[in-house]
């Protein structure tokens, strides 16, 4: 039998069968062929750290439904159409050579799109959404093998519940996202003291379209990450080592080689600094070992049901730990901080709430399990951390 692991190694399984369908009609015959007994889960890169892939029966990888399917660009609002399996790194290139560009990016450009709209994937920005508050319509295979496409116009709950699907709703092989004109980026990085971040933080957020910074424990300085939109071309580099231009989806990513587990919360924005002091605190006196960086972000509200930024501008804090170390104790500590802050867990990254926690932190949560729940009523999709999530 195939085995399949996430990226940190953290989750693992053994299922009867991993399927690479490479058609929406083989996805919908996958689906029929499972049987109704059998547990079927998506999987993007695995790139999450929750166990929201792991089954014993099916997995999917919808890595050969992969590429643009069209853009449309006469709207108010451009959109692409994109096949659920193309990872984003290849959308960059491809969506450029017509004119246009995703609205914002995470860290790293591996996921899957499908997977991205997942978990809610996001990059820092105030003024911008996750991955799934740009999504305007799913194509999605439901339990009963049928094809649905949807939209808020179309099928409004179903497509609510796939915006954020955490796979449970269906396997979704198209995605519709609003995208933007081309643009290009010129990135400033720098390492100074906290204390200077933290002054600094309202005027750097309000002034500059993507404004992050990691903080260091080992020295207590901060890296600040600045990106503005800029005309300057790609080749003409500022003068600078620590500044680079270059189109929006070649700046956006970094690279991250070495292995770790993550837990990350979003905090109401205005509670952001606070909830990092204690963070820091809790790092400085009761977690002196902990040496990976605390991620400091912001994002737009939004109206995606499970969306942790739903209904309030969000700033995300996340904590790290190699993934040779148990993560366990650190991420506990963190997370009853993280739960004074008004915090609620990213779907794809590690958490340890009960479900009466979970449902009381996601506003829309009752109305997407009674969406979910609706086309696939015997938990075909629903796997043992989501029944957890449920506590089903
Ligand atoms: C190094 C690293 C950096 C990261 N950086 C960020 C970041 O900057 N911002 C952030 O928010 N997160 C970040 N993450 C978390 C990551 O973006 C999310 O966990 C994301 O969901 C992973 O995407 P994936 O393609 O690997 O999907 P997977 O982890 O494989 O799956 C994620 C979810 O999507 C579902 N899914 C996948 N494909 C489909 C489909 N076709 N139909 C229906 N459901 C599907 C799966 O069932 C699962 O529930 C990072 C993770 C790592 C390891």
């Amino acid at each position: 039998m195939p085995d399949w692991s996430n990226w940190s190694g953290l989750v693992r399984c053994t299922p009867d069968a991993i399927e690479r369908p490479s058609s929406e009609a083989y996805v919908a015959a996958v689906v029929t062929a499972a049987g109704a007994r059998s547990v079927i889960r998506p999987a993007g890169s695995g790139h999450s750290f929750a166990a929201l892939v792991a089954t014993d029966d099916v997995v999917v990888s919808l890595e050969e439904l992969s590429g643009i399917v069209d853009v449309t660009v006469d709207d108010d609002e451009p959109t692409v159409e994109v096949w659920a399996g193309t990872p984003i790194h290849a959308m960059g290139p491809a969506l450029h050579a017509d004119g246009v560009a995703l609205l914002n990016q995470g860290d790293i450009d591996r996921q899957a799109v499908a997977g991205a709209c997942g978990t809610g994937t996001h990059g820092t920005g105030p003024q911008l959404t996750s991955f799934s508050g740009a999504v305007r319509g799913t194509t999605v295979v439901l339990a009963s093998g049928e094809v649905v496409t949807c939209d808020a116009a179309h099928e409004p709950d179903l497509f609510s519940a796939t915006r954020l699907s955490l796979g449970a709703v269906g396997l979704i092989t198209r995605l519709r996202l609003a995208v933007r004109p081309s643009y290009r980026l010129h990135e400033r990085t720098w390492l100074e003291p906290i204390e200077e971040t933290l002054s600094q933080l309202d005027s750097r957020i309000a002034a500059t379209r993507h404004h992050e910074f990691f903080w260091l424990p080992g020295d207590d300085r901060a890296f600040c990450k600045s990106l503005a939109e800029t005309e300057a071309e790609p080749d003409e580099m500022p003068d600078e080592p620590w500044e680079r231009v270059g189109h929006s989806w070649a700046i956006f990513p970094s690279d991250r080689d070495d292995r770790f587990n993550e837990m990350e919360y979003a905090v109401p924005a205005h509670l952001g600094p606070e909830c990092f002091l204690a963070l820091r605190d809790l790092f400085r006196t009761r977690h002196p070992e902990a040496a990976w960086p605390i991620e400091y972000r912001t994002q737009a509200a939004d109206d995606v049901w499970l969306s942790p930024a739903n209904g309030r501008a969000t700033v995300t804090l996340s904590v790290h730990e190699d993934a040779s170390r148990d993560h366990e104790p650190l991420f506990r500590a963190c997370e009853e901080i993280f739960r004074s802050f008004e915090g609620r867990p990213h779907w794809g990254k590690l958490s340890y709430l009960a479900p009466d926690e979970r449902r009381a932190l996601a506003p829309g949560w009752d109305h997407w399990w009674a969406a979910r729940d609706a086309t696939d009523p015997e938990g075909r999709f629903l796997n043992g951390h989501l029944r957890r999530l449920a506590g089903r």
